[in-house]
């Protein structure tokens, strides 16, 4: 069976892109200024650019679009693993099967509860759920976490959000998840090259059947799950290669569904303990090359969102993320019941090293210091603005009028609750410049959004427009 991955197709884009004429380089900019989503074969001439000059190009409009559509705001979750056991052999994965220095582990629910509640006294709200492969983790067992995430709360403390990353379903297990309240289902499909994909995933897996996975969001939007995200681990093949694959599986969805995927996650692979196709793998991307491809992303798919997540270390975090970013995690721990453990690392217990383990206080001071807007608004999902309907709003640019602020309101929250003296300093501050910035557009926007703060101020807590 075909799939809409032509793997021929998509080298020849590359090589006929090469060494890309200035001026059209220039043509394709001036048409992802205009918020157009752009085709793979614009797409490949920016992969192509060497020139430093039109390279910084590129980074400078990445830049300004992040801004026009999705303002200063930086939107954060954090990584919640639930068990590391799985019946797969993915070649680059801690978790793999065959990978004896791993101790197997799944939460009881009272665990669950006590990771939960550590996430929500550092102060989260979305939380992303993650699962090996195994008939343990089947569509009822990962509804029973979601539930029990649900209903953990603590003073001032909810989780508002939960999203999962898990293995591909069939559409009667996603529509039970619907039902419990998921916000994206999530799933990387790791290398878009077919020939790879053989390779770093043994025949007789069951993640080895590519085009399972490769419809696995086709089927979750099937049952009615809006939100998907899409995703490559970089450095299992040519990086360029997998944008492209990024590119097609977005424009997949959009002809099929007539919305594209949600988010976009750009994982790079990270060393994992016992784990040796890391040292020998000859794929790596670049730190420039992944600059280059978060911006290239930023350009070809304007209104979906950019996750980085904390595999990253804090200094390529803050060169990558003014590049069109829209979500992170922050104060992530991903060895099974790190969070209430109170350890950054567990190797036994976890997937692969992260690259930032500072705390969520710490990276929100950083950023708010920055000039960026922290948000932990789950408003859209829980008002309905998800799928088709996100993407309408955002395209008339009213997505500006109701994340802003929202992310000023769950911000204030944070800070209320949460923020060490510092953070707190910087993010008031940084509050009422924002409310300045409305109030010069929409004087009547800026007196109601900061009626709103007040009630945070006094107690008031979950407010959202
Ligand atoms: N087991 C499910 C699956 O494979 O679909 C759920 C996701 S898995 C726990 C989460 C993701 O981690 C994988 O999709 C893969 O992209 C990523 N991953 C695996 N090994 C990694 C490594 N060594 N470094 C960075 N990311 C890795
Ligand atoms: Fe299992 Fe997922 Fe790791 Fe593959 S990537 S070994 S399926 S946990």
């Amino acid at each position: 069976m075909k799939d809409f991955i032509d793997d021929a197709k998509i080298q020849t884009l590359l090589e006929e892109a090469r060494d890309p004429d200035p001026s059209e380089i220039r043509e394709i900019l001036a048409k992802a200024r205009s918020k157009k989503r752009l085709e793979p074969e614009e797409t490949a001439k920016l992969l192509q650019v060497e020139d430093p000059e039109l390279l910084e190009e590129i980074f400078q409009l990445a830049g300004e679009l992040k801004k026009a559509i999705y303002g200063n705001r930086i939107v954060f979750f954090a990584p919640l693993y639930i068990g590391n056991k799985c019946i797969n052999n993915c070649l680059y994965c801690g978790f793999r099967n065959s990978n004896n220095a791993i101790d197997r582990v799944t939460l009881s629910m009272e665990e669950l509860e006590r990771e939960v509640i550590t996430l929500e006294k550092e102060g989260h709200k979305r939380l992303i759920l993650v699962y090996g492969e195994h008939p343990d983790y089947d569509a009822d067992f990962i509804c029973k976490t979601m539930e029990v995430v649900y209903n953990t709360k603590i003073e001032n403390g909810e989780i508002r959000r939960v999203n999962i990353n898990a293995a591909p379903m069939d559409v009667e297990d996603y529509k039970k998840l619907l039902d419990t309240g998921i916000g994206t289902f999530q799933i990387f499909q790791e290398t878009y090259h077919h020939k790879t994909y053989s390779l770093l995933h043994p025949a007789g897996d069951r993640k080895a059947d590519y085009q399972w996975r490769l419809y696995g969001l086709d089927r979750a939007m099937e049952a009615g799950i809006d939100d998907v995200g899409i995703g490559a681990l970089f450095g299992l093949y040519d990086w360029k290669f997998e944008v492209l694959g990024l590119l097609y599986h977005s424009i997949h969805l959009e002809e099929r569904f007539g919305v594209g995927p949600h988010t976009i996650s750009v994982p790079r692979i990270e060393p994992a303990l016992n784990t040796p196709f890391y040292r020998n793998n000859k794929y790596h991307v670049s730190d420039q090359d992944f600059k280059k491809l978060v911006a290239i992303l930023r350009l070809s798919v304007p209104y979906t969102g950019l996750i980085l997540t904390a595999r990253e270390n804090a200094e390529i975090r803050k060169e990558v993320i003014p590049l069109g970013v829209t979500q992170i995690d922050a104060g992530s721990r991903i060895g099974i019941g790190a969070y209430s453990k109170s350890q950054a690392l567990l190797p036994e217990k976890e997937q692969f090293q992260l690259g930032d383990i500072r705390s969520l206080d710490e990276v929100i001071g950083e950023l708010a210091e920055q000039g960026y807007v922290p948000s932990f608004c789950t408003a859209g999902y829980r008002c309905g603005r998800t799928g088709e309907y996100f993407m309408k709003l955002a395209k008339t640019g009213l997505v500006q009028n109701y994340c802003l602020p929202n992310a000023l309101l769950t911000f204030k929250e944070y800070l209320e609750d949460f923020a060490s003296e510092k953070t707190r300093e910087i993010g008031e501050r940084l509050i009422r410049e924002n409310l300045e910035e409305i109030g010069k557009k929409d004087p009547a926007r800026r007196n109601f959004v900061e009626e709103k703060l007040q009630l945070i101020a006094q107690g008031a807590r979950d407010i959202y427009i």
